[in-house]
């Protein structure tokens, strides 16, 4: 029962695996996770969006943190 409650709470905070938070670089077109190096020196022009929002807009996963 704990295990399913823990389910739904990280779904509804981590809005499910499809869709996370990330930095999204409006100048590259990359998204970063936020524990990315290339993320925390981002700060120009970095926005903090849905993963499934950047994709939206065209864009492409980090090749070091794999968005
Ligand atoms: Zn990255």
């Amino acid at each position: 029962m704990k295990k399913i409650i823990i389910a739904l709470v990280c779904g509804l905070i981590c809005g499910g695996a499809m869709a996370h938070s990330v930095a999204f670089n409006t100048n590259t077109h990359i998204y970063h996770d936020h524990s990315c190096t290339w993320a925390r020196r981002c700060t120009k022009n970095c926005i903090t969006i849905d993963s499934s929002e950047a994709k939206r807009r065209g864009a492409r996963p980090c090749k070091v943190c794999g968005g």
